[in-house]
């Protein structure tokens, strides 16, 4: 296969025939309650009905999760994820939940909270179980003596989310970085890809191509770094960390950039900026006054307030400068019946 990279650390092949998935369906309370004692039975590990799930993001936001279940090892991940197909039961993997916007009417299905969080280093490499804070995967490889994911500090992401989104800042991002990431197949097979075979570019990767409720789920990635002075990575993480506290509003509920920046011109926060929308509100959504292109949410925000005002803002973006902004935030969980304004 194009882009697969044989030779590094095998994870297991398990082909499996998996009848096709009902993506959107809910799971009914009796359904859920059947399938949660299934997973602690065979798998040991225990899950929640109607989890709340606004606490798991970082812009506090979203309603419940049909099943819900946190997993702390690969073991477990991997297990679940079979167990969802296996049961055409629709499944949504949550990392630090640090890019998404979750509708106020939930998750169907099962929502697998990845904890997985192991790490080591193997020479020049980092390999990192997806679950792991890329905050601390950039102090590991900062305590080995080795650099190249000080970007890492500014995602407030999982190391499979950062490779979901190929997330970067500071002039770097995962693709620069990523050896190969395992990936498991919708077939329940797991294959090992590199940035060529995941397709890896601006903020985007083929794992973003598959169906709602479908996902393909990334295990576990290896990242390629080069030795250098502890002290020199130490001041260029405290400058990012510097970097952040000036420029980003950390100290309220967001989920990063809202738009993508264009291919070309100013940036999507100058084009906000400059039309004087920082500080426009909808419910407890509001543009940050401190970075156009962040929403943030007082705590007393919905789903819906961000959205709709994500939507006012491309909308007036398009009648201002005739360009359509296209949002990096991801708006997940069950969105049916949302009507854009008119
Ligand atoms: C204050 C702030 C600053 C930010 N700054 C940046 C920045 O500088 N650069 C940047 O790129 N991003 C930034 N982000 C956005 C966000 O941190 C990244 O997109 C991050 O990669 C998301 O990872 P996550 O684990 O939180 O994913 P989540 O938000 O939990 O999930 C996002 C998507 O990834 C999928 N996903 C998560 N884990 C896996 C997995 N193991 N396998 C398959 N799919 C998976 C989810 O299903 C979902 O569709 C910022 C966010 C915040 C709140």
């Amino acid at each position: 296969m194009n882009g697969s990279v044989p030779e590094a650390a095998a994870p297991m092949s398990v082909p499996e025939a998996t009848a096709p998935l009902t993506v959107h369906r809910r799971l009914t309370q009796e359904e859920a309650l059947r399938l949660g004692s299934d997973i602690q039975r065979r798998i040991g590990v225990k899950t929640s009905r109607q989890e709340p799930l606004a606490r798991f993001t970082t812009m506090r936001v979203g309603g419940r999760a049909d099943l819900f279940a946190e997993v702390h090892n690969l073991f477990e991940l991997r297990a679940l994820v079979r167990f969802a197909r296996q049961r055409d039961v629709p499944l949504f993997i949550l990392g630090r939940g640090s890019d998404l916007v979750i509708s106020d009417g939930g998750v169907p299905g099962l929502v697998i909270h990845n904890r997985a969080q192991g790490a080591r280093i193997d020479g020049e490499r980092l390999i990192a179980d997806s679950g792991l804070p890329m905050a601390k995967a950039a102090t590991i490889s900062k305590d080995a003596g080795l650099s190249g994911l000080e970007f890492g500090l500014a995602i407030p992401g999982t190391a499979g989310g950062a490779v979901w989104a190929n997330a970067g800042a500071h002039e770097a991002d995962v693709r620069s970085v990523l050896v190969s990431a395992s990936v498991m197949r919708l077939d329940g097979s797991e294959v090992v890809l590199d940035p060529g075979g995941l397709a890896l570019s601006y903020r985007h990767s083929i794992l973003k191509d598959v169906e709602p409720g479908a996902p393909e789920v990334v295990t576990s990635a290896t990242f390629r770094l080069e030795p250098a002075d502890p002290g020199v990575i130490a001041e260029r993480l405290d400058e990012i960390r510097r970097w952040r506290q000036a420029h980003q509003p950390l100290g309220m509920p967001s989920a990063g950039s809202v738009f993508r920046n264009p291919a070309q011109g100013p940036s999507a926060g100058e084009l906000i900026d400059r039309l004087g929308l920082k500080g426009r509100r909808i419910g407890g959504a509001s543009v940050s006054e401190k970075h156009a292109n962040f929403i943030v949410n007082d705590q007393k925000g919905s789903a819906s307030d961000v959205r709709r005002l994500t939507e006012e803002v491309q909308a007036i973006v398009r009648r201002e400068h005739g360009m359509e902004l296209q949002p990096e935030i991801v708006f997940a969980g069950d969105w049916s019946g949302w009507e854009p304004a008119a």
